[in-house]
This record gives structure tokens, sequence and C-alpha cells, in this order.
């Protein structure tokens, strides 16, 4: 019999990567403020992910998860923000045109400011110091590395500017196909990539001029993949790693579950939404507790443990979760963890996020794939070939070559094919982020614009793992776009 859960049940358990505040009480005080604030997301919008990933795990649409490893503060500014979305709604388009699929669209976004660390400390200059664990809740700066808790109210409020200045974005047509010269590619130099995106466009434009000739204007939300139906309008929602706990039980809030299908549910695939969607629905009546300060939460590889108190609160709330899978996951372990957090196996709630890196996938993923089948467990399966393939350059900056994250991702593929599965979504960290003279960042070596680790520290701006940047992203897009077309 399983215990009761509760927003604050994982309090009782063994926690990694935990966070020792030197003053308890100036802690509550933020916690309380936090748990006092409004939400950033809506029940409504969690329904609609968690539908819509029912729908990915039916083949009927891809998943598109990306952003930045670790958000910060400093970089929450209008041109990045922009230049983020501008990346994801670019590779959603080049997707949706090869796939033919809606995309479901998630950015590491609006809250991911923690990070687990391998080593609690870390030598700077000759001196020991505390890890930089996020700007949820030290500095990057060796002399700000004791947690404080008023990292968490920046964070929040960090947090609802992002997601304001997204959703008026997207409200006021920043996804118009109409106008893509406004977040895409207006600094991408290589021509053969400019060509290609613009027959994309162009055919995707025509498509769209087509069904409204023929009054068929609901296929409007096709064009990003399950918009309002309204040009310019699109879905997206926001995620992060749950691993600050104290924080992630402040933002988890009670409800009713919505009780109907919101017009923009209804919406996604015109055809085929109707009478499938409430099904893993609890009645309208019972109250069910989301984490509002996300659509989608994921638990890291390093918190997974099966009896830790991050798989303990992720059971209990009702928004669509990710858990990463490394190699180091036994078969067992992996359906012990289903088991706990999707015990009615509903569809939509569980996707798997696997990094195991380019040399190890074929040792794991094809078993960790028969496991959950024969357990008859639904997830939605993501390939994340960042994670298990990051390295230190000579010059010791940390960096990921193209090569290896296009090996993992064409493995990834060819495993699923060959055990009658399907890679249903990317789980990416890159960036459209730009230096004041319109360049590119230099972090991953390869890609069309052939990279060199001599060049990585031209204009190496992450402080945290190193991100594809904009070229580097579309030439993923595109080679995931061909894979599906074929
Ligand atoms: C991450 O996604 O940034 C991360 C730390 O991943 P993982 O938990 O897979 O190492
Ligand atoms: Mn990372």
């Amino acid at each position: 019999m399983t215990a009761e859960w509760t927003p604050s049940s994982w309090r009782s358990k063994p926690i990694a990567q935990d966070v020792a505040y030197p003053n308890q009480e100036k802690l509550d005080k933020v916690l309380q403020k936090i748990s006092s604030l409004p939400p950033m997301v809506t029940p409504s919008e969690i329904e609609r992910l968690r539908y819509q990933l029912g729908l990915v795990q039916r083949n009927e649409a891809f998943l598109l998860h990306a952003g930045d490893c670790a958000e910060s503060f400093d970089a929450c500014t209008h041109e990045n923000i922009s230049s983020k979305i501008g990346l994801i709604l670019s590779f959603s388009l080049i997707l949706i045109w090869g796939a033919r699929l809606p995309v479901v669209r998630v950015g590491r976004i609006a809250g991911q400011y923690a990070k687990p660390r391998s080593s609690s400390t870390e030598v700077i200059n000759g001196k020991e110091v505390l890890s930089f664990r996020g700007d949820n809740v030290n500095g990057l700066d060796p002399n700000d590395r004791n947690p404080d808790p008023e990292r968490m109210l920046s964070a929040y409020f960090h947090s609802t500017t992002t997601l304001n200045y997204v959703r008026g974005l997207l409200n006021s047509g920043f996804a118009s196909l109409h106008h893509p010269r406004d977040w895409s590619l207006n600094h991408v130099r290589s021509p053969s990539l400019r060509t290609e995106f613009d027959k994309i466009v162009e055919g995707l434009s025509d498509a769209l001029d087509f069904s409204r000739t023929i009054g068929m204007d609901a296929s409007a939300s096709y064009e990003q993949g399950g918009g309002r139906g309204t040009l310019g309008e699109v879905d997206f929602y926001t995620s992060h790693e749950g691993l600050m706990l104290p924080f992630e039980e402040a933002l988890t809030r009670e409800f009713s579950v919505p009780s109907s299908l919101t017009h923009r549910e209804s919406n996604f695939l015109p055809s085929r939404a109707e009478g499938q969607t409430t099904a893993a629905r609890p009645a309208p009546s019972k109250k069910q507790f989301y984490n509002t300060g996300a659509h989608f939460l994921w638990i890291g590889d390093r918190t997974r443990q099966l009896t830790h108190a991050h798989i303990e609160y992720f059971r209990g709330i009702r928004n669509p979760i990710g858990c990463k899978v490394g190699p180091s996951m036994e078969n067992e372990e992996l359906i012990r963890l289903l088991d706990i957090v999707n015990p009615d196996k509903e569809p939509g709630r569980v996707t798997l996020i696997t990094r195991y890196g380019a040399k190890k996938i074929d040792s794991h993923l094809a078993q960790h794939i028969a496991t959950v089948q024969k357990a008859g467990h639904p997830v939605v399966w993501v390939c994340d070939p960042m994670h298990g393939n990051t390295h230190t350059a000579p010059s010791g900056l940390k960096t990921r070559s193209f090569g290896s994250i296009i090996e993992e991702l064409t493995s990834c593929l060819r495993i699923h094919a060959a055990c009658n599965s399907r890679l249903g979504g990317v789980s990416l960290e890159f960036t459209g982020e730009l230096n004041d003279e319109g360049f590119s960042v230099t972090e991953c070596v390869g890609g069309s614009m052939e990279l060199s680790e001599d060049e990585l520290g031209l204009r190496y701006q992450s402080f945290c793992d190193p991100r594809l940047n904009f070229e580097q992203s579309l030439d993923v897009a595109f080679l995931l776009s061909n894979h599906f077309k074929q």
C-alpha cells in the first residue's frame, strides 16, 4: 500500500543534490512568499500538453524539447528570448515539413535556473569553493557561492518575465509565416541553408493559402503544428528540471481538473481529436495537484533514485513529466520507476529522455525499449544526444562534437525502428543567441560550419553545458526532417 502523497511528503525521504541553506527563517519566509504568488501556468494548459504528449506517443505528433542547459538572470533580455523562440520555431517548421506531423514545442525556458553537480565543491584559482548550482541557488562569481533563498524569489520573477514576453511574442504574430525573417535566419550566412529554409516557408505558405481558399481554415493550425487555428498563434510550453524541491513544492497548487476540452486543445488535430481526449482525464470534480511553475518538469539522471525525495515529489503531480535515462539505469529499475510515477499507465504522462552517449547507446537502448514494451507502459521516447557526448577540448573548454550528437541520434532512430518502437522526439541544448556583431556562439565543434576545437574560444558563452548554435541546430533539424521524409 502506497503512503499518502502531499506536496511536502518528499521531505521525509533522503534527497540527492540537496542545498543547505544557512538561515532557515529566511528560507521559510521566501517559500511562504512564493507559495502566495500566482501560478505561472494553468491547469488547462498543462492538461493540453498531457493530451498532446499522448498524441506523440501514438505517433501523431513529434516532440521538440530544447533550450539552454541553464538560463541565467543576466541573459533574460528581449533579444535572447526572441532568438530562442525563433530557433525553436525554425527547427519545428523544418520538422513539420519533413515529418508531416504537428510538432509539440517544449522550451527549456522560463525557469531552468537550477543545476545538479557531480561535485559539491570545485577549485578556482587554487581555492576550494562551493560549486555553482545555477542562478536559483548561488552566483557564478566564486565570491558569491553561498546559497541565498532570495534567489528563488528572483527565479520566480525572471521566469514570469520570460513567460510574459514569450506569450506576448506568440500572441502578436511573431510566429507568422508571413514574416519569417522576424524570427529566423536573418544572420545565417550559409546560402544553402537559407535556400532550403526559404523553400519550406514558401511551400507551407502555399499550402495554407490553398486551404484557406477552399475554406479549410482549421488546417491553419497545421502551419505551426497546432495553434488556435489562427495564423501566427502557436502552442508553446515551458519546462525545467524539477531539482529544487522546496521551490517546486511552493509552486504546487490544488485545482479541479478542467472539465472540457479547450478550443485550442480540440484544434490540435481537428480530424482525430474528438472523443479521444477525456479518457485519461479524471472526473472534473476531482482535485489534483499541479506544479504551476512549468507545464513539463523532468527528473535528472542524478536524482532519480527510486526511494528518494525527487521520485516521491514527482509521483504526485498531475503535470506530464520526463525522466532522464542514462547508461546506469537497470531494466528492472526502469519498470519500478514507471510503476511509481504512472501506476495507471496513462498515455502522455511520462516521457523517457534517453542520454547514453554515441558509444553506449547500442548496449542499452534496445533492452530498455523491450523491457518497457513487455511491461505495457505507455511512454514517449525522446533522444537527448547531448549529455552522454560531452568532452573537454585541449583548451580546457567543455564541448560536444556534432558528429557524436548525430551518431547517437541516428543510432537511436535505427534502434527504435528495429525494436518496433518509434522515436517520439528530441531533447537538445541549443541557442539562437548572437553576439553584438551578429555571430553565433562557438561551443560545439563540427556541423556544416565545420567549427574546430581551436575556434571554441571565439564566442564561447555558456556557463554550463555547450550548446549547438543556430546553424548547427538547423543542421540537426534538416537531418531529422530528411529522415522522416523517406
Ligand atoms: C541537463 O539536462 O542539463 C542535465 C543535467 O541532464 P542529465 O540529468 O541527463 O545529466
Ligand atoms: Mn545540460
